[in-house]
């Protein structure tokens, strides 16, 4: 469970009227029996309930179960999609070990709004499903050009084009890149990039035009395809 308190031996935490109410009413939680919880800094720790009525509960630290430690440092930048999609491809990039999720905007990018707060409640909902105790970092949007202008130089560019020649992306991962290394992830809009987007792209100091293969997947499939490439040559 994810609490925003600092958490320490013994700190108390105050749970919201729907964390106090699922515990309660849904796991059937008692005085004193455990729950994991979080809050992306202190690492995991076990804490019990402690009761203050049918719909309120507090949580008090018992010990910590697992430290912090540091997350891959992959930035998942991605043209926003449209409500649903949208959340499933927040939902699917955390699973998969996205660090950071950057909404960038490129010509044919469809929806230019992005609610930020459900990016952020879909990001903590599925790091609690998964595990991860890093919370990823929602920034907020970001025009190509300039989210491309402020990467560190040595930041691996994963671009993934349907144009791309098909290859072996593993190789060309492997062959870039180290155990670990920072990196960005690109995956386009819809309608995909344009071709002055493609060369602004690949004229990134260290960027590898990646190929999903032969079919032209929806972005939120290319998502989960293209971190789980990246993740299997260069992740834990
Ligand atoms: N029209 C579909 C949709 O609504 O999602 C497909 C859009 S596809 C053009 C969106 C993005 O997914 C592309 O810009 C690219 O980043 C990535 N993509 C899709 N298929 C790919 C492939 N075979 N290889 C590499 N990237 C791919």
């Amino acid at each position: 469970l994810f609490v925003e308190a600092p958490l320490q031996t013994g700190a108390k935490v105050a749970l919201d009227r729907g964390q106090a109410n699922y515990l309660l009413n849904v796991l059937r939680l008692k005085d004193e029996d455990s729950v994991l919880i979080f809050n992306g800094r202190d690492g995991e720790w076990r804490a019990e309930v402690s009761v203050e009525g049918r719909k309120a509960a507090d949580l008090v630290c018992v010990e910590r179960i697992r430290e912090q430690g540091t997350p891959y440092d992959i930035i998942y930048a991605f043209a926003p999609l449209k409500h649903a999609r949208l959340d499933y491809m927040v939902q699917k990039a955390v699973e998969m070990g996205a660090g950071v999720l950057q909404p960038v905007l490129t010509q044919r990018t469809q929806s230019s709004r992005v609610n930020l707060d459900r990016m952020r409640s879909n990001a903590i909902e599925a790091a609690e499903q998964c595990g991860i105790l890093s919370i990823p970092e929602v920034r907020e949007e970001e025009n190509l050009e300039r989210f491309l202008k402020g990467l560190e130089e040595d930041r691996l560019v994963v671009f993934c084009d349907e144009n791309a020649p098909v290859s072996n992306p593993v190789d060309a991962l492997a062959k870039l890149g180290n155990k670990h290394s920072r990196l960005v992830v690109i995956v386009g809009p819809e309608g995909g990039f344009t071709d002055q987007e493609r060369a602004l792209v690949a004229a990134h100091e260290r960027c590898v035009c990646v190929s999903l293969g032969p079919r032209i997947l929806r972005a939120d499939t290319a998502a989960v395809a293209a971190l789980a490439i990246v993740q299997s040559v260069l992740g834990d």
